[in-house]
């Protein structure tokens, strides 16, 4: 997974711009600790490859390794802790009521900040929200530790360009641990212009990806205030292990294992498993088949949790311009059109 970044000579000199050097495909840092200081040299990029995906200059080794340290303790080292601690926690039975509500309470609300604010409105357009309502599900988006809104726009944008083909940042096609956890150790650089442009003069996102840091530390001390620490413990480290590995298994279990009732051009299936944990994302063929419906969860039976609470909003007023497909659309892109009327309720 680190094959272009350990191949320097493959790739051509460029200049690029310091807020592209600042959004890895995952920042889960401050992103001015690994920027390039002034007049440090500039990084390169492959114009040949599948993507305009960039690496760190030669003299960059530091930030590299600090990238990798950072992310470990982020990903494996602070929600390993959550699950170590709450097992001692129910070991010791000194679990109490207020733990689960912490746990289930920042579970829903953070992942609903991804699967709401970082994926369908922020990344598809799948609808427009009150900047108010919009601030609010990027804040919470933020506390998941997925990293800044923009980047992670960038990313996931550049895997709906390459879907498991070169190019794709996180494809099992590379194998699934690569997917699931790899990948996120793959320091190349994402185009935010190319994939997140549309994002340019958002200045709720720009200023909320730029303040990443303060709402990810805001989802430890909410908890931790709450019940001390075994409020962390619950509502912080192992709310985001359970956040984070339900997300990744979009991009891992959602390119293998499921159904595919729509012709893609990738891999995507429908888990529905991961359809309820991951809140509406884990039906992925769906997804994949129509980027821009707000709605993932397209039968009566496939639960979306997330599609369920964009109907509220938009009833409330607080959403609009959502966007669904319609039955012929969907009805063309079945491999079973026959099937296509049990997806009409998607059009009401
Ligand atoms: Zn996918
Ligand atoms: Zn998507």
């Amino acid at each position: 997974m680190h094959g272009r970044a350990a191949s320097p000579e493959r790739w051509h000199t460029w200049p690029i711009t310091r807020r592209e050097v600042s959004a890895r495909a995952l920042n889960l840092c401050p992103c001015a600790v690994f920027a390039p200081g002034p007049g440090e040299p500039p990084v390169a990029l492959n114009p040949n490859g599948a993507g305009p995906v960039a690496t760190h200059a030669t003299g960059a080794r530091t930030r590299i390794i600090l990238s990798i340290i950072v992310s470990a303790i982020f990903v494996f080292l602070l929600p390993g802790l959550g699950v170590v601690g709450a097992g001692l926690s129910v070991a010791r039975q000194i679990v109490a009521p207020v733990h689960v509500a912490l746990l289930l309470t920042g579970f829903v609300g953070t992942g609903l900040g991804i699967t709401i604010g970082y994926h369908r409105l922020l990344t598809h357009r799948s609808f427009d929200a009150h900047p108010i309502l919009k601030g609010i599900l990027l804040v919470l988006g933020s506390m998941a530790v997925e990293g800044p809104a923009i980047a992670w726009v960038a990313n996931h944008m550049k895997h709906h360009a390459f879907s498991d083909r070169p190019g794709d940042p996180h494809s099992p096609n590379e194998g699934f641990i690569h997917a699931h956890w790899g990948w996120l150790f793959d320091f190349s650089l994402i185009d935010v212009d190319r994939y997140a442009g549309h994002l340019a003069r958002d200045t709720v996102a720009r200023w909320i990806s730029r303040t990443f840091v303060l709402w990810v530390a805001i989802g430890y001390i909410v908890p931790f205030a709450i019940s001390g620490w075994e409020g962390l413990i619950w509502g912080g480290l192992l709310r985001q292990f359970a956040v984070q590995n339900v997300t990744f298994a979009v991009n891992s279990v959602c390119h293998r294992w499921g159904t595919r009732p729509f012709k893609t051009r990738d891999r995507s299936r429908n888990n529905w498993v991961v359809g309820i944990l991951g809140l509406g994302e884990g039906w992925h063929n769906n997804h994949h088949a129509f980027p821009t419906s707000a709605f993932h969860g397209l039968r009566w039976w496939e639960v979306d949790l997330s599609g369920h609470i964009i109907r509220i909003l938009e009833a409330a007023r607080l959403v609009w311009n959502v966007k669904r497909p319609d039955v012929e659309h969907i009805r063309r892109r079945l491999f079973e059109p026959a099937a296509a009327p049990a997806y009409a309720r998607v059009t009401e």
